[in-house]
Parts: structure tokens; C-alpha cells; sequence
């Protein structure tokens, strides 16, 4: 006889009544919520809690403790703890979190638990089957897998079946949400091998197959590609506020993804010129495509075959020609397209050496009516004195600077000091560079500390001081100091530095870079449509911090995000502020404390070498 409905309620009833038990058992719990018992959340170290601002939990310090019940307003939702030395990141950060301030943190349950199979099967013995009434004995199986989800299926000894999933569907596509995390797992640098290693030594079953892992990609990649794209479009906006008008002054840098021009991979950006520089445009350049090699083993089996994946298939290969050609085409794509796309146009160029940049953009003007003005690179521009220096070394064998890379080194750092300080005046500029080898020439017969700042030169300061100075200790030998002169005489001319006039540096570009590479590493193999995920991956966290990721995750998977990724990318955003934080107070500290240093041990050697020492200025 089938039971009635309200047999089956009974039923149902009875079950939850033996789990709610089971549950009071304290050696049986398996909790399902993140520690709301445990006072310390587990995902932050006490240490790394004393880190984050403190709004609502002064005393332990972190306000995302699952354990917080205060209610969070707009107000103190993703902020940064106010600090002495701050710098773009911070300010990025904390403009995209006044933004975005929204409180999505009371689900605590909303995430995964890792639980081995013994235990489930050891929960379900602490029930009561529905069907045979006696407590539950059975097996587990699993009847279908796909990645990290999988169905089980619960069988009682009496034939009683109960199914569950382990990971929700995600809207329009019968992809699980878990897998889809497996793609944004970019993040971490870790692809589809690394993610096979990764659940091999934590013993969960591999991870998606290749060609479920490339179908998820292509998913995932146009929500990302709209994302980044947005985040890019703001940016173009605010540099325009910034500098009120649509001419804009940019950066521009390409990077491969290996060392050397063997690369089959590598990314042109263009990114804004201001002090929170941002990406404005980026293109990834491959030389090779994946699909394509790939539809080669089925050209000869299936011909019909090939030629459907070829003719269906979103080519990746954008770039015929030498990997040293990539920057150079990537740059002159983008100023191409940026009248179309944004309706701005980047007048003002700010590239490394690579002198074929230039040429390129004068040659064929992306722009009717505009020439293009080249600012050189300060950083690579000072590297000259390095080479130079190193050339000169390597003639000559016996001198006093073979050896001392440190020198070496020493005087590229005094050169950009020199432009950097002087940046907007040529004659101070040429001074400037010139007082460098005067200052290391100088003797105590022939001093030569004219153009010297008290700042760095301690002649200058011991007489100021009316105090005695040797030179001994702190001068190069004459010998070396005439090597080195043509150095000078072509590095200080009016021509050379004035390419460096109202310079500025490409610093951001070279952080933007390892951001990226890191995501899509060196070692790894990446096609091209990984390199795509990494890029946008990277243009969203460095424009706008790892929280920008989180609405990505929200359109892929159609939940509120995921209560540790939420509480994960925050984490990861209040780090990069306080490290940033570190490493200002640190220079600041350092600086103060050379000056300081200089007055107690002037006749140190090594101190005095370095009259100028570094950061000094
Ligand atoms: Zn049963
Ligand atoms: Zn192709
Ligand atoms: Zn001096």
C-alpha cells in the first residue's frame, strides 16, 4: 500500500528529528556554518587581523568575522584603515569600494566544505531511512562527476535512494558553479595542470577534462572580457577628467610571456600617465593558435572534420612576424582604435627604448592633424649611464670600478636623481649630472663642490658646518675618474637630457606586467584564450582591486558571490593597501635616516663613497 501524503510528512518529520539529534552529539557534529562558534574566524590569523581596519570590532580587529553581528552601513563596509604614507593603490581601492559598498556578508553558509566520503556515510547511519523506518545502513556512490561536482547517491540496504548534487547549476548553461571557479582560479596561477596537481595531492577527484575546462573557459571569458572592458572605460573617463581633455598623455609597454623573443605569447597595454595609473587599452598577441594546432591531428583522418573546427573557430593567431614585433604592432593597434573606442586620442607617449615605436607612429599618424610626442622613460633612460659605465669597465680591466657593480649602479641611481629633481629644467638638469663626477673627482687639493646640494654632499655640509672634511676615503681615482668622463660629457649634454625633460616613468606599466604574468606564469603552457582570462583577470585587480572580481563571480554563477570569496578578494585588497603602506613608511624612514647616518659616520668609507646615497635625495 503506498503511504499517504501525510505518512510521508510524518516520515520526513522523524528523519530530521534523528539528524537534529545525531547533531547534539558532539562528537558527530559536522558543522555546517564557518565557525559562528569559534570566537577567531579561521580564515585570518590573529596576527594578520591586527592588519585591517577596525570599524565595528575594535578589539580583535577584523569586521568580517563570520561571528560580527553588527549591522554594516555603506560607511564601514571595504575601508582602509587611514594611514601616514599612502599611495595609488590605496587610493584606487578606496574609489572603487565607495562605489560598491554593499553588505553581502550575512550568508555565512554560502560556501563549500570539504568533507571525506567516510564522514557522509557516517552522518546518513545517524538516520532514519524513509522508506524501511530502521536506522540508515547503506552505501555511497557516485553517479555522475563532472570536475569537482559530482551527484551521490545514497543507497539504503532496503533499496531506498536519496541523490544530491554537490554544486549548484549556473544560470543559462548546465555548467556547475564549481567548475566555473576552476576558470577564475587563474588568479592564482594555476591552470588546468596546476588545478590536476593541486586535487591529486589534496585527494579530490581531477578536475574538469581538457575539452570541459576549454568549454568553460569560452563561457566564462566574454563576462570577464565585459568586465574588464567597463573597468578600462572608466578609467579612460577619469584620466580625461583628470587631465580636462580628451588628449591624453599614456605609457605604453609590451611584455612577453617567456624571456626573449622566442615568446608565443605577449600583451601591448597603454595605460594612463597619472599618479593612480590605470589601464586604458590592452591586446593580447599570439604568434600561434591552439585550435589550429590542434585540428591538425584530424586533418588527415577527417578532412571534413578540420575544416568545420577551422571555419567555426574564434582564431587566436593575431601576429605573423617576430615576437619583437608584437610591442611595436600591439602599441600602434591601440592608438589606432582609441578614437573609435573612446573617442580620445593619446597624444603624448611615454615608451622604454624600444626606439621602432616612434618611428611607427610618426611614419603612419594614427591620428589626422596630431603628431605624437615622444617623453622618454627616466627609469630606462638613466640605465644609459649603467651601460656605459659597464662597457667602460669591461675596456678597461684594471681600473677601480671593475667589481664595483655597486658603483656602478650607485651612479645610474645619482643620474635619474639628477632628472628626476630637475625634471623641468634643462640648465639645473645639466648641472646637476655634472656635479655627480666633480663631487667623486674632488680631492682635498682640488675640491670641486660648486654645483653640490648640502642634501648630498658632505664637503658641501662639513663647511657649511664649518667643520673639517677628507677626501680621501670618498674619491675615485683620477685615472678612473677620466675613463669615465666621455660617460658624462655625452650623458650631461644639452641634448642628451632634454629628451628627459618634463619626463616621467613607465613604472606602472612594469607593475602591470608582473600582475599579469603572475596570473598566466612563464613555466606554464597558455593558449591564448587563457592568456585572455588572465589579462582581464589582471586589468580588474589592478584597476580596481581583487573585489571587482567578485560581480564577475556573481553574473557567471547567479549568487551573491560566495561567502569566502567575498571574504577572500577583501583580504587580498586590505594586504595590497597595507603593503603599500610598509614600503612608503619604509623608503620615508630610510631617507631620514642616511641624513642622520651621514653625520655620525662621515668617514666611513662606504657611507662616504656614496656621498649621494641612494635615496638621499
Ligand atoms: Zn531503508
Ligand atoms: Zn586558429
Ligand atoms: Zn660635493
Amino acid at each position: 500500500m503506498a503511504p499517504t501524503p501525510s505518512d510521508k510528512k510524518k516520515k520526513r518529520q522523524t528523519v530530521a528529528q534523528n539528524l537534529r539529534k545525531s547533531n547534539e552529539n558532539k562528537e558527530n557534529v559536522i558543522p555546517c556554518t564557518p565557525s559562528v562558534s569559534n570566537p577567531k574566524s579561521p580564515f585570518f590569523t590573529l596576527r594578520e587581523s591586527r592588519l585591517f581596519n577596525v570599524t565595528n570590532t575594535p578589539k580583535r580587529g577584523i569586521s568580517e568575522s563570520p561571528v560580527d553581528t553588527t549591522p554594516r552601513t555603506p560607511h564601514n563596509v571595504y575601508s582602509y584603515k587611514k594611514r601616514e604614507f599612502t599611495g595609488p593603490s590605496c587610493e584606487k581601492l578606496s574609489s572603487y569600494a565607495s562605489k560598491t559598498a554593499k553588505d553581502h556578508t550575512k550568508n555565512v553558509s554560502d560556501h563549500y566544505q570539504v568533507i571525506h566520503n567516510s564522514l557522509l556515510i557516517e552522518l546518513m547511519k545517524q538516520t532514519v531511512c524513509e522508506r524501511c523506518q530502521s536506522k540508515w545502513n547503506g552505501d555511497l556512490a557516485t553517479a555522475n562527476r563532472e570536475g569537482l561536482y559530482c551527484s551521490l547517491v545514497f543507497t539504503c540496504k532496503c533499496g531506498h535512494m536519496i541523490k544530491i548534487g554537490t554544486s549548484k547549476c549556473c544560470p543559462q548553461t548546465k555548467m556547475r558553479d564549481v567548475n566555473i571557479r576552476c576558470v577564475i582560479a587563474n588568479l592564482a596561477g594555476i591552470g588546468h595542470q596546476g588545478l590536476a596537481k593541486l586535487f591529486g595531492i589534496l585527494n579530490v577527484p581531477p578536475s574538469i577534462d581538457d575539452d570541459h575546462y576549454s568549454h568553460t573557459v569560452a563561457h566564462v571569458l566574454p563576462s570577464l572580457r565585459a568586465h574588464q572592458q567597463n573597468s578600462m572605460s572608466a578609467a579612460v573617463e577619469k584620466a580625461c577628467t583628470e587631465s580636462g581633455s580628451r588628449q591624453l598623455s599614456v605609457s605604453g609597454d609590451g611584455s612577453w610571456q617567456r624571456r626573449g623573443f622566442s615568446s608565443l605569447n605577449g600583451v601591448a597595454a597603454i595605460m594612463s600617465s597619472s599618479t593612480t595609473a590605470k589601464v586604458l587599452d590592452i591586446e593580447r598577441m599570439s604568434k600561434k593558435c591552439s585550435t589550429c594546432i590542434g585540428a591538425l591531428s584530424i586533418k588527415h583522418v577527417s578532412r571534413e572534420k578540420y575544416e568545420a573546427i577551422i571555419n567555426k573557430h574564434n582564431c587566436e593567431m593575431n601576429h605573423t612576424g617576430s615576437s619583437g614585433a608584437m610591442e611595436v604592432d600591439g602599441i600602434y593597434r591601440l592608438f589606432e582604435r582609441s578614437q573609435h573606442l573612446y573617442n580620445v586620442q593619446y597624444v603624448n607617449y611615454i615608451g622604454d627604448g624600444d626606439a621602432k615605436i616612434l618611428p611607427k607612429l610618426l611614419n603612419n599618424p594614427p591620428y589626422d592633424n596630431i603628431t605624437i610626442n615622444k617623453i622618454e622613460d627616466i627609469n630606462h633612460f638613466s640605465k644609459k649611464m649603467l651601460h656605459r659605465l659597464q662597457k667602460i669597465a669591461q675596456d678597461l680591466k684594471q681600473t677601480k670600478i671593475d667589481g664595483k657593480n655597486d658603483m656602478m649602479t650607485n651612479f645610474k641611481y645619482y643620474y635619474r636623481q639628477a632628472v628626476v629633481r630637475n625634471k623641468t629644467n634643462l640648465d639645473e638638469m645639466v648641472k646637476s649630472v655634472w656635479a655627480i663626477w666633480k663631487h667623486k673627482a674632488s680631492t682635498d687639493l682640488e675640491p670641486h663642490h660648486e654645483w653640490c646640494s648640502p642634501i648630498f654632499c658632505g664637503f658641501t655640509k662639513a663647511w657649511e658646518e664649518d667643520k673639517e672634511y677628507d677626501h680621501t676615503k670618498h674619491s675615485l681615482p683620477l685615472a678612473v675618474m677620466n675613463a669615465i668622463r666621455p660617460v658624462f660629457t655625452e650623458l650631461a649634454s644639452r641634448a642628451t637630457l632634454n629628451r628627459v625633460l618634463n619626463g616621467s616613468s613607465e613604472n606602472a606599466n612594469e607593475s602591470f606586467h608582473s600582475i599579469l604574468w603572475s596570473f598566466a606564469p612563464k613555466n606554464r603552457y597558455s593558449p591564448g584564450t587563457i592568456i585572455d582570462v588572465c589579462v582581464a583577470l589582471a586589468v580588474l585587480v589592478y584597476n580596481d582591486g581583487y573585489q571587482s572580481i567578485i560581480p564577475v563571480v556573481e553574473q557567471l554563477t547567479g549568487g551573491e558571490g560566495g561567502y569566502y570569496t567575498r571574504l577572500g578578494m577583501e583580504r587580498f585588497d586590505k594586504l595590497r593597501v597595507y603593503y603599500e603602506h610598509k614600503k612608503k613608511r619604509k623608503e620615508d624612514v630610510r631617507a631620514k635616516m642616511s641624513v642622520e647616518e651621514r653625520k655620525q659616520q662621515q668617514d666611513d668609507d662606504e657611507q662616504l663613497d656614496d656621498a649621494y646615497l641612494p635615496r638621499a635625495y
